[in-house]
């Protein structure tokens, strides 16, 4: 039986997936992109009910395609609804006829013995290509950290299971993680009448707007999307945004203000009892110093530039302390608190356990440079911090995706070469101008 053969083959068909399929077309690239599920399925069924973009639309998109050609009502200003995040996608896919297989899982990769190119297996079947692009995601196995046992008598799941505050049972709930996921779940649950405790870590909390501009303005004109590498010391701090009813800034203190009793970072578990570290405080100044310097260097930014910005001064206010926040708690007994609902919101962890080639390090994570692997013919697309602090936003990751291309279109070339026809044959010069 003959095997299916394609030039350049990408896994996934979320964002990164599309953006790659978008620039190999551009470049005149055969490929073939392979999602498991459907085209942009995190944003359909592993995210809850309610999620808006964290960014606005003008922002939050490749510039091909604005959210109002998917949807006339979304305004420039508005934070898309994760489904029209979805459809969004599907249009894009749609508008550059990307050449995505739905439905097919992609079970294992490995090295051709003996000449080049990779042995996929599908769930569909075996397909060779020269070289493999993996846009499986930044976010792909959700992480619960092991504190606190199954048998707890709670339920758990992480914010990936978490759909509404209706789906879970009575009671209290325990969100750990305050980044934008577990801040905007922690505020749902509240604004829905559960007793909230909220597990504090080390986070940055911009302003969602200063001085009439929104913050991912403020971060583009600062350079800070295009920062190449993270503050030493800040290679694991979550940022706390929310889209949600219209956008507002994440304010800790008042959300303690409104009832949600927030406690230090959850680190241990022992007879019902829940510990917590004695570092809310700190974790509630480093967020409050970190949002004060964004708003100090956009008003350098202000001053310097001459700009006509209204002043902002409520953007530096806040609320006096809650009990909470003056004396944290060191533990909570579950039980005796009602918790019914334990949900981390507490990241995730790659996962290429199906690419059997030598392309990462002891920890898993892929060495790379710039998404090129240290395996030739590999390619990776969507990881965090893959070039930029926006890599793995959605405008991000369409520059990612642009120089990856690059990069193939160069390596095709240099595949090409062949000495009877070498003035004719496309050189890494022309790949490199076409690009
Ligand atoms: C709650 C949340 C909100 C976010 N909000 C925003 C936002 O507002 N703006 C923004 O810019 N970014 C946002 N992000 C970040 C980022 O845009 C998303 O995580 C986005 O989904 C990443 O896109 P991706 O294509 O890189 O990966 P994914 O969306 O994860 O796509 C990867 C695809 O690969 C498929 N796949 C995986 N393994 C296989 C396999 N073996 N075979 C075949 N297919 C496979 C998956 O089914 C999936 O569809 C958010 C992230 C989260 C978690």
């Amino acid at each position: 039986m003959s095997v299916e053969t394609i030039d350049t083959l990408v896994i996934g068909a979320g964002q990164a997936g599309l953006a790659m399929s978008e620039h190999l077309g551009n470049a005149g690239i055969p490929h073939l992109v392979l999602e498991r599920k459907r085209i942009a399925e995190r944003w359909r069924s592993e995210r809850w009910d309610s999620l808006v973009a964290n960014g606005p639309a003008w922002h939050d998109r490749f510039p091909g395609l604005s959210f109002s050609e998917v949807d006339p009502k979304v305004g420039a200003d508005d934070f898309p609804a994760k489904e029209t995040v979805a459809d969004y996608f599907e249009m894009f896919a749609k508008k550059i006829a990307a050449p995505v297989r739905c439905g097919i899982e992609v079970l294992k990769l490995e090295r051709i013995a003996g000449r080049p190119g990779f042995r996929v297996e599908t769930s569909a079947g075996v397909i060779e290509a020269a070289r493999v692009v993996a846009a499986t995601g930044p976010f792909q196995r959700p992480l619960i950290p092991p504190v606190i046992p199954a048998e707890a008598g709670v339920v758990q799941m992480h914010s990936t299971g978490y759909r509404n505050p209706k789906a879970l049972p009575d009671g209290a709930v325990l969100v750990v993680g305050a980044g934008s996921s577990g801040v905007q779940i922690a505020e749902e649950l509240m604004n829905a009448g559960r007793t909230v405790y909220l597990s504090v870590g080390p986070h940055d909390r911009p302003p969602r707007a200063y001085r009439g501009r929104d913050f991912v303005w403020w971060l583009g004109v600062l350079g800070k999307w295009d920062a190449a590498a993270q503050e030493p010391g800040k290679e694991h701090v979550t940022i706390a945004v929310s889209g949600a009813n219209g956008g507002h800034t994440i304010d800790f203190r008042r959300l303690a203000a409104q009832g949600m009793v927030l406690v230090g970072r959850t680190d241990g578990y022992a007879d019902g009892v829940v510990r917590f570290a004695p570092d809310l405080v700190e974790n509630l100044e480093n967020g409050d110093a970190n949002n004060r310097a964004l708003l100090d260097e956009a008003d350098a930014y202000v001053a310097r530039n001459g700009l006509d910005l209204p002043e902002d001064p409520q953007a530096r206010q806040s609320v006096p302390d809650a009990a909470c926040v003056r004396e944290p708690l060191a533990a909570l007994d579950l039980k005796a608190a009602g918790v019914s609902t334990i949900i981390w919101a507490t990241g995730f962890a790659l996962d290429y356990s199906w690419m059997k080639v030598d392309a990462f390090d002891a920890a898993g994570k892929p060495r790379h440079q710039r998404g090129v692997s240290c395996e030739p013919g590999i390619y990776f697309l969507g990881l965090p911090w893959q070039s930029r602090r926006g890599s793995s936003f959605i405008w991000g990751v369409w520059h990612d995706a642009k120089y990856i291309a690059d990069q193939i279109a160069i390596q095709r070339s240099y595949q090409a070469y062949d000495a009877s026809c070498r003035e004719a044959a496309p050189t890494p010069e022309k790949a490199r101008a076409q690009a």
